[in-house]
């Protein structure tokens, strides 16, 4: 699950990472009141206003800017708030932003120059282990440094059984090419983000930049979180800052009933037991000429409420030209799935696009049987091959 910046500082925070202080605001007047706070606590004018959406590059797409007092506050966070923000992570339609976090300025001239650093902590599957991966060349996109100068991308391999040792936190501050105290805040931050990640569950932690401002603090400056969902019920009270408003409506509504459902471009919908059997069946799709227009796994219990909440979902999406239902009766049984999809299909009433739907497994011959009697336009098979060839002859009418 993505969170917003504002609230993955705030977990950061918690767990002793120095991150730039903000406070954040839905309105203009939030956002103005938001700065005099911030301008009282830090004895300074300037604030950055930061859009809050779930998508990177926001600098770029002109969603963080400078204000040096508050009329400028007035008049960013006037432009910001509602914008429809488009950046480089959004595609072509951007997202539109809700609310903005208003932040202290942590670019303040001082006794050494500011430096930019990139700090991210993620699970390498392969090698069972965590991984932190930094780099000198912070603030820029990290995809683009990995291509022209690899070598400016450092890795360190954390087992975490043992979990992260003084020597590797030492070792980050001085590739990164600091001393001093910048040197040793650089290893408590290191130390207090690996604890975060840990103790959060998550998946993913980029901070990009972390900032060493001119008085040699380092901090989060930007921070993206991303917490594992199948980890999310140890944490209620970050499961709580779901923001549903930053996702696909559909993908929402199909967690609801317990779908696995992630939406996608084509034009055949499909709706199958078990996600393994689902990247089959969109493989089978493409072999016919079709593209997926979804991924999606119903799970176990494939009776007639989920495949009724799958059809509905399927079928918001107006690309939709087929339904392809693949399901392997093991635990559950065919004939059952049937007659489930042959209720879903009566109580939704007119579905306008052809139906496919393949059992396989226990009791597939009498599935067969109830969906061929049922008089609906339901076509069934029981090979996959028959259903793929099915696929390709109504997309070819
Ligand atoms: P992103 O573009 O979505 O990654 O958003 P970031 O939070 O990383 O901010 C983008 C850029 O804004 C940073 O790389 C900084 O260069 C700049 N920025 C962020 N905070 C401040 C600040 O306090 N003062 C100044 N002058 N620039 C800032
Ligand atoms: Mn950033």
């Amino acid at each position: 699950m993505n969170i917003h910046e504002y609230q993955g500082k705030a977990i950061l925070k918690s767990f002793g990472v120095r991150v730039q202080e903000g406070i954040v605001a839905d309105t203009v007047d939030q956002a103005v009141e938001a700065a005099q706070k911030l301008k009282d606590e830090y004895n300074s004018d300037w604030v950055v206003v930061k859009a809050q959406i779930h998508a990177g590059g926001r600098g770029k797409g002109g969603g963080v800017k400078l204000a040096k007092n508050l009329d400028e506050v007035k008049e960013k966070a006037g432009a910001i708030i509602g914008m429809q923000l488009v950046t480089p992570q959004t595609g072509p339609e951007g997202k539109k932003v809700n609310k903005v976090l208003i932040a202290q300025d942590v670019y303040y001239p001082g006794e050494s120059e500011t430096k930019e650093f990139y700090v991210s902590v993620l699970l390498d599957r392969a090698k069972g282990r965590n991984i932190i991966m930094y780099s000198t060349e912070g603030g820029m996109d990290i995809e683009e440094v990995a291509e022209h100068t690899p070598d400016k991308i450092f890795k360190e391999e954390i087992d975490p059984k043992v979990g992260l040792q003084g020597f590797q936190a030492r070792k980050i501050a001085f590739n990164l090419g600091l001393s001093g105290d910048a040197f040793k805040d650089m290893t408590k931050f290191i130390t207090a983000l690996y604890k975060a990640y840990i103790a959060t569950d998550s998946s993913m932690f980029e901070i990009n930049p972390v900032l060493k401002t001119s008085d040699n603090k380092i901090l989060a400056v930007d921070a993206k979180v991303n917490l594992d969902d199948n980890a999310l019920y140890r944490h209620p009270d970050y499961a709580a800052l779901r923001d549903t408003s930053e996702e696909d409506p559909t993908e929402v509504e199909a967690s609801k009933s317990n779908l696995n459902y992630v939406k996608l471009d084509g034009n055949v919908g499909c709706m199958v037991n078990g996600a393994g059997l689902a990247m089959a069946t969109m493989d089978i799709i493409k072999i016919a000429g079709g593209e997926p227009a979804n991924f999606l796994d119903v799970g176990g219990t494939a009776n007639a409420q989920t495949v009724k909440a799958g059809f509905n979902i399927i079928l918001q999406d107006p690309n939709v030209r087929a339904i392809l239902i693949n399901i392997f009766g093991g635990i559950v049984r065919c004939d059952r799935v049937a007659q489930g999809v042959i209720d879903a299909y009566q109580e939704i009433g007119n579905i306008p696009v052809p139906i496919i739907v393949r059992l396989q497994g226990t009791n597939a011959a009498e599935a067969k049987e109830l969906i061929d009697n049922s008089g609906l336009k339901v076509f069934s098979a029981i090979l996959l091959k028959e259903a793929a060839e099915r696929v390709k002859e109504v997309l070819a009418n």
